[in-house]
């Protein structure tokens, strides 16, 4: 068994590591070593709080038995996990780290071990209903993100008559029996407020998410990572556990800043995202905009005319969507790039800080089919050059391309910047149908003079093309 002092060492080494890992994982080329530091890191915690002072002899087949379980599932989750359902995963980790959360307070309200008088009670029974508040807020907010994620759920938002009242109220309730909770005599006393406090949070996690609108969803599943970070650091304040605290807080702020970068790459306000009903902003909702159907042709092209569009270009980009996610035809797509770059043609990839279904999406799948970082550009970086561009490919996008955004403030997407492939001399939509995205809005963009239309499966199509350009 470790020493107190040997078991906190490990924890500042850990907390470094965890600070590392952070830092590496801010850019693809040193985000391998961000994953190994964060493991390393994660390793030494581990032992160290099984080994540490504070696990007794007798505790530890119950803790080895509780990780062979919890390894197994992940172990079987991680293997049989498309990587399209990845968001859907994450959102369903972050719901069990809510849960602990809330379990965690249980446990430690009803531990009569623990005996604190006066500042110290107070403050503990403090820790446990915050503790308790995040935790539920976060669990059935990530269910409901969870069904949203996965389609379970439809994606529109529910707006409740009175909603942002429903909300206050809920705050001044929640608040009211913290009053009663911290005067409770007996744990019996405190438990009526506790259980109606959870319920309040458990009901506000679920109206929160339900509220939103497709195209925010990015913006809440970062919020609820932020939420699982603080509930972390929760259950560490009432565990007595620094390294706890320290990896919540940092999971929390960093969540908080992704969430904050993301509001601003969609045009969003944090406070009205987080208040809900976003995506909706005073516009029309998606199924009632069925009226204002986009007006023009819709004109087809074949893999053999793509790839004689490709070939006459100088400057090509190419700007992928959850749809290259599906139909994993992201090697494909480096194949042409290959191809086309050998014969001197310019291609530059576009990514719009929302595309796919997870932060950062099209550059891990880029990176996995060993796309060179220096032609993957972000959409504020090459926005301007549409213009000078002879061909735009658009491989499975959809919302993130779409002019709507731009032109009509009446579209639930309104404001959200997009990416202006329509302004390059052609632009070619690949897509299976003229299904719309997650954000359930018709797309003008499809209708427009200069747009055609190269219908299938992604990876199907790009076989073609592939295979005509080598002829
Ligand atoms: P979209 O969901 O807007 O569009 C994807 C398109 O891909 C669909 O219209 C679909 O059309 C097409 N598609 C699906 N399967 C295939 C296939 N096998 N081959 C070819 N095409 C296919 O995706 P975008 O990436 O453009 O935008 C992302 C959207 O997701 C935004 O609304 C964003 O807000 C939201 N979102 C993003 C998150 C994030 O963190 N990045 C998280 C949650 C939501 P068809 O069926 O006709 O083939």
């Amino acid at each position: 068994m470790m020493t107190a002092s040997l078991a906190t060492v490990s924890y500042i080494g850990a907390t470094i590591l965890f600070i590392l890992s952070l830092g590496g994982l801010s850019h693809p080329e040193s985000s391998r070593r961000g994953n190994l530091y964060g493991m390393i890191g994660m390793t030494i915690a581990v032992l160290a709080t099984v080994f540490g002072p504070r696990v007794t002899m007798a505790g530890i087949p119950w803790i080895i038995g509780a990780m062979v379980v919890g390894a197994a599932v992940g172990l079987y989750a991680a293997k049989k996990v498309q990587m399209t359902q990845m968001p859907e995963l994450v959102a369903l980790m972050h719901s069990l780290v809510g849960l602990a959360a809330c379990l965690v307070g249980y446990a430690n309200y009803i531990d009569t071990s623990i005996q604190l008088e006066g500042a110290e009670k107070a403050i503990h029974e403090m820790e446990i209903y915050i503790g308790i508040l995040i935790g539920a807020v976060t669990f059935s907010g990530s269910v409901i993100a969870f069904g949203k994620l996965s389609g379970k759920i439809g994606g529109k938002p529910l707006l409740l008559p009175g909603r942002h009242l429903l909300n206050l109220a809920g705050l001044l309730i929640v608040i009211w029996f913290a009053g009663s909770f911290l005067h409770a005599e007996s744990i019996n006393d405190g438990m009526l407020p506790l259980i109606v406090m959870t319920v309040i949070a458990l009901l506000f996690g679920i109206h929160m998410v339900m509220a939103i609108g497709g195209a925010d969803m990015p913006v809440v599943v970062s919020m609820l990572n932020s939420y699982s970070g603080w509930a972390a650091a929760a259950t560490g304040f009432m565990l007595n556990n620094d390294l706890l605290i320290v990896t919540g807080a940092l999971v929390g702020s960093s969540g908080a800043i992704l969430s904050y970068i993301m509001c601003r790459a969609m045009n969003r306000n944090f406070i009205s995202v987080i208040a809900g009903g976003f995506g909706t902003g005073g516009g029309t909702p998606a199924a009632a905009s069925g009226d204002a159907q986009p007006a023009g042709e819709v004109v087809s092209i074949s893999a053999a005319e793509t790839a004689e569009l490709l070939r006459e270009a100088k400057n090509v980009i190419i700007v992928p969507g959850y749809g290259m996610a599906v139909a994993q035809a992201q090697h494909t797509v480096y194949e042409i790039t290959q191809l086309l770059r050998e014969k001197g043609v310019n291609v530059r990839f576009g990514i719009h800080p929302v595309a796919g279904r997870m932060p950062g999406h099209m550059n891990v799948l880029l990176a996995e089919a060993k796309v060179p970082y220096d032609i993957v550009m972000e959409m504020d970086e090459l926005n301007e050059d549409f213009p000078d561009t002879d061909v735009s490919m658009v491989i499975g996008a959809n919302d993130i391309v779409n002019p709507a955004a731009q032109d009509d403030p009446g579209s639930p997407i309104a404001g959200m910047p997009v990416l202006e492939v329509w302004k390059a001399r052609t632009s070619i939509v690949m897509k299976r149908s003229m299904a719309s995205g997650y954000a359930g809005v018709d797309n003008p963009l499809f209708y427009k003079e200069n747009n055609r239309m190269l219908f299938g499966d992604a990876k199907k199509m790009l076989e073609e093309v592939f295979v005509a350009l080598k002829a």
